[in-house]
């Protein structure tokens, strides 16, 4: 037995679905471009899998947050663009240049320091970005009509696009979305004497579903390529990616009433059976799914019962038949008959937590692609 076949759960990463849910949110945009976002290890699923993938289904595009990751984007995809959201940090210009990263200029020393560095080096495509309310990064108010006034501080940097980020996209009725949609529109109108008809980017995944207006010429997917609901409350437009199986270690037949796991948060009964399987919170699963979380096994969802602990969880499967609850079967955690979405609900948090603290102790298999 080697030692991935020994793993005690098993991570599946469904690089079809990715590529599917690339095609469909590439459909939604009628002509519009689609980039990949890749942050963060592609969101915990494996960056250079999912870019490969990504690439192969028609993205020329990607993002990612920091400068080591798109060095390392670039020696996985020799051609496409790679923008780093993080921005230009201070004596990094010559590994940008050295790997073709185009660089997110966040503020008006990022701007100079860029057509510093290009004024010497010759143009090097760069993106622009814009605050428009997530105060956070981009370029302040002040300072984007700085640059409106005295367009010479860009000059001779080629933009390849002047972008913002929205803040609370999945909420399709939150009136922050037009006030942004607005205020994008009018940063990129005064600054046609800096960056002249430039193209622009502002939406995300959930972005993309609040239809044509926040299009614009290139959007910028992460989350819903790797199966999140973009569209909550809605139906889930997207495929299921993520499969998280663990297998059953023990069961433990209840001959008398007790408690199960540390501080003794959940008691039982005879005539109980509780199932101990093999991850925990070192492998990602939220301490705060303690006596709330669910699994999935022989098409019955069960309980997690007692608190979470490092390398395992306790399941109650009395309502699962004896022989289909045994160990080495296993559980589902994750998967479309529990989605992340539903697991991020139990543990208090969003999709995009549950998937980046997928651990590294789980055997990960990839299929498709
Ligand atoms: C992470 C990120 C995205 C992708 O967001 P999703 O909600 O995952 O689609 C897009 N743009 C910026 C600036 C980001 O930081």
């Amino acid at each position: 037995m080697s030692p991935s076949e020994r793993a005690g759960a098993v991570l599946t990463i469904d690089l079809d679905a990715v590529r599917a849910n690339y095609r469909a949110l590439k459909a939604q945009l009628r002509g519009g471009d689609c980039a990949g976002v890749v942050k963060a290890d592609a969101y915990g699923l494996g960056m250079e899998r999912v870019a490969k993938t990504l690439a192969e289904a028609g993205c020329g595009t990607f993002f990612v947050a920091n400068l080591d990751e798109g060095v390392a984007l670039r020696a996985v995809l020799p051609e496409a663009a790679i923008a780093v959201l993080n921005g230009l940090g201070v004596g990094e210009t010559e590994t940008f240049a050295a790997h073709d990263l185009v660089p997110v200029l966040n503020d008006l020393g990022q701007v100079e320091a860029w057509r510093r560095f290009l004024a010497s080096r010759g143009p090097r495509p760069a993106i622009l970005h814009i605050d428009t309310g997530m105060t956070r990064l981009g370029l302040s108010t002040p300072e984007a009509a700085r640059l409106a006034h005295e367009p010479e501080r860009a000059r001779g940097i080629p933009f390849a696009c002047v972008m913002s980020h929205l803040v609370a996209s999945e909420e399709a009725d939150n009136p922050l979305n037009v006030d942004q949609l607005v205020h994008f529109r009018k940063a990129r109108e005064r600054l046609v004497p800096a960056l002249g008809g430039v193209k622009a980017s502002l939406a995300n995944s959930s972005g993309i579903f609040l239809g044509p207006d926040y299009h614009f010429d290139l959007a910028r997917p992460g989350v819903a390529l790797y199966g999140v609901n973009p569209t909550p409350p809605r139906p889930n437009p997207m495929r299921n990616v993520v499969r998280l199986e663990a297998k059953i270690l023990q069961l433990r037949e209840i001959d008398r009433p007790g408690t199960v796991g540390y501080g003794a948060t959940h008691t039982v009964e005879p005539g109980q059976r509780i199932a101990t399987v093999a991850a925990g919170y070192a492998d990602g699963i939220p301490r705060s799914m303690s006596n709330r979380g669910f699994g999935v096994i022989a098409g019955k969802r069960v309980p997690l019962v007692g608190r979470v602990s490092m390398d395992l969880i306790t399941f109650d499967v009395s309502a699962v038949a004896p022989e289909e609850a045994r160990p080495g079967k296993t559980i589902t955690l994750i998967g479309p008959e529990h989605s992340v979405d539903e697991t991020a609900r139990e543990a208090g948090t969003i999709g995009y937590e549950i998937l980046t603290r997928l651990g590294r102790r789980y055997r990960r298999q990839y299929f498709g692609g």
